[in-house]
């Protein structure tokens, strides 16, 4: 074929498809446009997943009469006048495309009346093509009616997925918006019910309840200041939190919320960035967060957060992508680190000994529920975290003693920067989470807090009881240490000690007859080097001929299993760069295993002095609890005391 420019109503209808290519994206579009017009209260019409059916009405400024036509044209746009203004735009839209694109594809009818004007004006178009404009009485502000999407790319309606996906991605555009918008008064209709509305109290914490539902509310930690208290902070002349200055001396503001350690969810979801108020989508920043949760979330789990990241417009590049729903900034770093920055300090005021409760919290006990508390099981075990009274305090500076992240490096931004840097190398980072690759992993899938920092409280041994765990006296009342999982962490740091300080890896000691191995794959010969450097010799000649020197006395089928466990985990990890911390944590597991056995009095104290000495010892290798505590006041509950 020749080479020949093509038709515009061909061009157009391939420009839209980028820009609208499923109802969500045209629903949000409409949103953009209304809130671009400065909308206090927009109502969204849905039907069948927006496919027959989309309307949006808003209370905005209005399109002027003579200028509605030209609303239409590919490029038109009052939003951007010169290339300068493209560099800092603080509009929703700015293309001038949505409009003749979904016009395009559908067929449209747009009603506006602006304040200044006694009657408003309807225009139609079917397929792109004008097919009336006249004079209506119309209330101000715009409705946008959209039906039959598609019906004129048959080949577009085919990628559509079901009426409810659809209708599940717009429920989501409509979601972000409101947190983005928390003064806004949005209402989603779906099939003529209403199925959202936000409360438009301009508090992003009742936007969050009324998206995501008072638990998830409950939970949610603020992350640096929030506007009101940032109002009040001016006033008395405090220096502000969560600013990091960048290359040319802007500020990045970071707020919002993020959920507590043990709210959390198995997809992200829940991860909402707005970048400028503009809800956007960004790996980097994904990670940032999830850097900042490190070991406290198990592998797979990820929190509920809702973050606004304010910056200078010029540093940051709206136009990077057809939906606008990524953005580009200047500086990638100063933006990552502040991210990490401000949701690991609203994480440092949260201390993580899980404790029993036996009631849910703040719930007081009926008569029936106390008769009732005397049979079957009563106890529900579950991390409680010791918050912080205030909520502003979580945005201060950690104290070490509330800090998971006692260790002051955690806080600064070196340890952001080696996170941005690991990113940047195309590592998820995800090698330092404890858990990962762990065989237990299946079994513990609940997201539970996990890790600390946090020393152990001073501890009085009581005893051994039920074959492995230990009854300790301490500040807050009954704590009970798990002998598994506290021996687990003790090899675990010895593990860590001997490889990170020793520097030549583990020392072996040669087996009498070597182990061998079945067969040796391809993963198996790649991974004999993490093998080695914990004192594993001869994995790639499927032939052990030494082991650790810590298994020394551990007998040989147990190191046999040892090996099996081992070599399985190998297969099963995809990902090369996780083996050596894989390996690492089953080595600890295997010989806590191995040292299961009850515990009299002296061993029993020695294992929890060897835990207090541990950097983590409130959480195993793999990231479980190794402590919990029964509160006095929750013993006084159970027994029933009333003060004699
Ligand atoms: P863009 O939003 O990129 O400017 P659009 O095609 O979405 O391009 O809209 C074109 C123009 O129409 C906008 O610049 C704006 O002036 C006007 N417009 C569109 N929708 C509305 C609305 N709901 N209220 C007021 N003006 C609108
Ligand atoms: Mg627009």
């Amino acid at each position: 074929m020749p080479i020949r420019i093509m038709p515009p109503e061909l061009a157009i209808k391939i420009a839209a498809g980028e820009v609208v290519e499923r109802p969500a994206a045209i629903v949000k579009e409409l949103l953009d446009n209304a809130i671009d017009a400065g909308s206090t209260t927009i109502r969204i019409e849905v039907r069948t997943g927006g496919q027959d059916y989309i309307r949006v009405i808003d209370n905005g400024s209005g399109i002027p009469a003579d200028e509605i036509e030209l609303a239409f044209q590919r490029h038109a746009t009052s939003k951007v006048n010169e290339l300068d203004d493209l560099f800092k735009i603080n509009t929703l839209g700015f293309r001038g495309e949505a409009l003749p694109s979904i016009a395009s594809v559908s067929k449209m009818s747009l009603v506006s009346r602006t304040e200044g004007e006694r009657n408003g004006i309807e225009i139609t178009f079917e397929g792109g093509v004008m097919t009336s404009k006249e004079a209506r009485i119309a209330p101000r502000g715009t409705i946008v009616t959209i039906r039959d999407l598609f019906y004129n790319v048959p080949a577009r309606q085919k990628f559509l997925k079901s009426t409810t996906t659809e209708q599940g991605a717009i429920s989501n555009i409509v979601s972000q918006y409101a947190l983005a918008f928390p003064h806004l008064h949005l209402t989603l209709v779906a099939e003529n019910r209403t199925s959202f509305q936000s409360p438009g109290t301009g508090s992003l914490l009742d936007t969050i309840r009324a998206v995501y539902g008072a638990e998830i509310a409950g939970a949610m930690l603020p992350v640096g200041r929030q506007p009101q208290q940032e109002q009040e902070a001016d006033n008395s002349q405090e220096a502000t939190m969560q600013q990091v200055g960048g290359q040319n001396g802007e500020i990045t503001r970071v707020w919002g919320y993020t959920s507590r350690p043990d709210t959390s969810r198995g997809t992200r979801q829940y991860v909402n960035f707005l970048v400028n108020h503009r809800p956007v989508q960004s790996q980097n920043l994904s990670f940032a967060v999830e850097d900042a949760y490190r070991t406290l979330l198990m592998t797979g789990r990820h929190p509920i957060v809702v973050l606004n990241i304010e910056l200078d417009p010029r540093m940051v590049d709206a136009n990077v992508h057809p939906q606008k729903v990524e953005v580009k900034f200047a500086d990638e770093r100063n933006v990552f680190i502040a991210v990490q920055q401000a949701v690991r300090q609203a994480l440092s005021g949260y201390s993580a000994v899980p404790s029993i409760n036996p009631l849910p919290r703040g719930s007081e006990q009926n008569e029936e529920e106390q008769e009732g508390l005397q049979f079957g099981p009563t106890y529900v075990a579950r991390p409680i975290p010791e918050m912080s009274s205030q909520p502003q305090e979580a945005a201060g500076p950690a104290t070490p003693q509330s800090s998971i992240f006692s260790d002051s490096s955690h806080l600064d931004s070196a340890s952001a920067n080696q996170a941005f840097d690991r990113l940047a190398n195309g590592s998820t980072g995800a090698q330092d989470a404890a858990q990962v690759g762990s065989p237990h992993e299946q079994r513990t899938g609940a997201g539970q807090v996990v890790e600390s920092r946090k020393p152990l409280p001073p501890l009085r041994v009581i005893g051994s009881v039920a074959g492995g765990y230990i009854v300790c006296e301490g500040p807050d009342g009954m704590y009970i240490v798990d002998q598994r999982r506290a021996e687990e962490r003790v090899q675990y740091e010895r593990i860590l000690a001997a490889l990170r300080h020793g520097g030549k890896g583990i020392s072996s000691i040669a087996m009498v007859e070597p182990i061998v191995l079945g067969s040796v794959s391809d993963t198996l010969r790649a991974s004999a080097a993490a093998f080695a450097k914990l004192g594993f010799v001869g994995v790639a000649a499927a032939r052990i001929t030494a082991v650790p020197a810590m298994l020394a006395n551990i007998d040989r089928a147990q190191v046999s299993n040892l090996v099996d466990e081992m070599v399985a985990a190998m297969l099963r990890q995809q990902d090369s760069s996780l083996w050596q911390s894989t390996l690492e944590i089953i080595l600890a597991q295997g010989i806590a295993s191995a040292n299961a056995a009850p515990l009299d009095i002296d061993k029993a104290r020695e294992l929890v002095a060897q835990l207090e000495g541990c950097a983590m010892p409130r959480a195993s290798a793999q990231g479980l609890p190794t402590i919990i505590l029964v509160s006095k006041s929750q013993l006084e509950r159970e027994f029933k005391r009333t003060g004699f």
